[in-house]
């Protein structure tokens, strides 16, 4: 049975991008890059006004000086004749510098009456003036392969001219709950049955994670069903199955996956909770059997599944950031496997502290729903007492624990 850091270096190892697809530019928002960018031109594209004011010859600009209004120039315009001795241009920012102006004062410092402009303040070269080519070269890289698209590298794709764009293309991630006791959510509910609530939160994972889930519904605990649903998954980009591989199980889904030709590479990870988690290849595409128990599956998910998908879209950061952080409880813990812990965390100036929010046992989902990470308490350390250190992976968006 491979510890927790072996089972995802199995994984990793095994899984790797799908290919690359061109996409509009504002489709490629949170996916990667496949391809360097390179500026085709100079930005700016010439040297422009960075204030509203005018421009001048700086030569001609004692202090205070008196200058003759000679034209506008507004964002949008543009001037071919030389700016004459002893004249100003008004200028509204963006605009392209005239030739022969060499600074632009800004209209606070000016007052204008009559076609002059007095200026009153004393004025240098280049005051004022973004130059051709200052924030980028001409066939520069802009955005090497690899980059995560965020607005701003939209910004400089749009103003670039890119319309399409290559891009590592999402996954698509087949979903099958299996189990007798299931019903889905909207239908009755009768002794002994529950609601597959686990389809939804492992497809809203990978949805989270930037995937396309495909919802396959619900497999019976039988051959000729699992086959049925296990075929049509498996022609997706990866799949995922919840339940019916741990210990009292009839091992069915193990079964079929081996009949339909899954390359086994573990069944079981030396950790706690999610003990019953298995990976395997099915041909290349990536095929993970994760536990029933829903903390169980979205624990496994978030350790496991969610790097492979990550990787597979090109990502080349796929964990969780991790933080060191100090406990402000003792919390119970067996020496033997690996445990995640679902813990609160606060930011104490600059100093993570760590809590557990409520019952570890597997059976309170509540616990989950406050925690703001899963603490990865290694396999030889038993029960933990305030002030120790733990490894913390912190979940979602956690900027205000970051920043506080
Ligand atoms: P199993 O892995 O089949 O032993 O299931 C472990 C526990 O998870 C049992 O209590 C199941 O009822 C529960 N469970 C299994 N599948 C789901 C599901 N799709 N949604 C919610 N709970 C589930
Ligand atoms: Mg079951």
């Amino acid at each position: 049975m491979p510890t927790f850091e072996e089972a995802r270096k199995i994984i990793l190892d095994n899984v790797k991008p799908l290919g690359t697809e061109r996409v509009e530019l504002l489709e490629a928002t949170g996916r990667v890059l496949a391809e360097d960018i390179t500026a085709p031109w100079d930005m700016p594209l010439w040297d422009n006004t960075a204030m509203d004011g005018y421009a001048v010859r700086s030569e001609d600009c004692g202090s205070p000086t008196v200058l003759k209004l000679a034209g506008f120039l507004p964002a949008g315009g543009s001037m071919t004749e030389a700016l004459q001795p002893g004249t100003v241009v008004k200028i509204l920012t963006g605009a392209p510098i005239p030739p022969g102006a060499d600074a632009v004062v800004q209209v606070e410092e000016t007052e204008e009456s009559d076609g002059m402009v007095s200026i009153r303040i004393p004025v240098r070269k280049k005051d004022h003036i973004r130059f051709k080519g200052e924030d980028v070269k001409t066939g520069e890289i802009i955005l090497p392969a690899g980059t995560v698209i965020r607005p701003s590298e939209i910004s400089m794709m749009a103003s670039f001219g890119k319309v399409f764009v290559p891009v590592y293309p999402k996954v698509r991630v087949a979903v099958l709950s299996t189990g007798d006791e299931l019903v889905e959510p909207g239908e009755a509910l009768a002794p002994g049955k529950i609601i597959n609530s686990n389809s939804f939160a492992l497809a809203a994972s990978v949805r989270a994670a930037g995937g396309i889930p495909i919802m396959l519904g619900i497999a019976r605990d039988n051959p000729d069903s699992l086959r049925e649903k296990l075929t049509e998954g498996l022609k997706a980009d990866v799949l995922i199955t919840s339940a019916g591989v741990s210990a009292g199980d009839r091992d069915y889904v193990r079964d079929i996956l081996d009949e339909l030709g899954l390359q086994q590479l573990f069944w079981k990870v030396d950790i706690k909770p999610g003990r019953p988690t298995a990976f395997g290849l099915h041909g290349a595409m990536p095929v993970f059997s994760l536990p029933g128990n829903p903390v169980s599956s979205l624990l496994t998910f978030e350790e496991f599944v969610r790097p492979a998908l990550l990787k597979m879209m090109g990502h080349q950061r796929v964990l969780r950031p991790l933080v060191t952080a100090t406990l402000k409880e003792g919390i119970r813990k067996k020496p033997g496997r690996v445990n995640f812990l679902r813990v609160a965390v606060e930011n104490d100036n600059g100093r993570f502290l760590a809590w557990s929010p409520g019952k570890q046992d597997t059976g309170y989902l509540k616990t989950l729903l406050l925690a703001d990470g899963i603490a990865v308490i290694q396999a030889e350390r038993g029960d933990l007492a305030a002030g120790e250190q733990v490894e913390v992976h912190l979940l979602d968006d956690n900027t205000a624990l970051m920043e506080a």
